[in-house]
């Protein structure tokens, strides 16, 4: 059986080898270490968040396009993160993350050189094309990209600790948890314009607001969920 077509074009974005084991499709990393395609359990949503093999990272489309409420529980594409495909990518520790300066609308940050040129791209797009409201978004102070930290809440390393997220102006941002009704149920919220999610979006990056757990401030560079090859079919 050749290799999944996926699985191909996520190597393809990371670092990693395609290799065949005796356990299935594997990417091989850089420390020799394997990552695994398809582990075969059926896992709950929260059993894939803390331990997704490759295709669980793929299993929700991410859908960029027109901003639409997101109201189906649990629909998180991007959330799902291998931080062993991550850590051997970007770096597995604090002083290991490489981060490289980059001009974004007026504001040097700071950011992993694999995703440089991508928000660099994404600061010319917008740069003198924005009206003041939207500008307001990513031109005052902003969240902020490199942290090396674990999720709130949990054990699991944020996309933020690879140099590879950045948090735009927390003013004008929601995010789930703090809109959380009594019940536990979610209310989609957004303020930050179709533009900006665009031109992010148009270079490689998710947007935290396709998220029922919205975290609308954040943007996070995963450009395999932005390149139609590495779709499961
Ligand atoms: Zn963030």
């Amino acid at each position: 059986m050749p290799a999944p077509l996926a699985l191909i074009c996520l190597a393809a974005h990371y670092v990693g080898t395609v290799v065949e084991t005796p356990a299935g499709w594997a990417l091989r990393l850089p420390d020799q270490s394997e990552v695994v395609w398809d582990d075969g359990r059926e896992k709950s949503f929260a059993e894939a968040l803390s331990t997704p093999d490759l295709e669980d990272t793929l299993a929700q489309p991410y859908q960029p396009g027109p901003i639409l409420p997101v109201t189906v529980p649990d629909q998180d594409p991007g959330r799902i993160r291998s931080d062993a495909l991550l850590a051997a990518t970007y770096g597995g520790s604090a002083e290991a993350v490489a981060l490289q300066s980059v001009l974004f609308l007026g504001q040097t940050v700071r950011v992993h050189p694999r995703a440089a040129q991508a928000l660099s791209r994404v600061s010319s797009k917008l740069d003198g094309h924005m009206d003041a409201a939207t500008a307001a978004f990513v031109t005052g102070p902003l969240g902020g990209t490199f942290m090396w930290r674990p999720i709130a809440n949990t054990n699991r390393r944020s996309a933020h600790s690879y140099g590879i997220a950045i948090d735009i102006s927390v003013k004008g941002s929601d995010y789930w948890e703090w809109q959380k009704s009594a019940d536990g149920s979610v209310r989609w919220r957004n303020r930050v314009p179709q533009a900006i999610v665009a031109a992010f979006e148009a270079e490689g990056f998710i947007w935290g607001g396709r998220w029922y757990h919205y975290d609308t401030m954040h943007f996070e560079y995963r450009p395999e969920l932005l390149d139609p090859a590495c779709r499961l079919p």
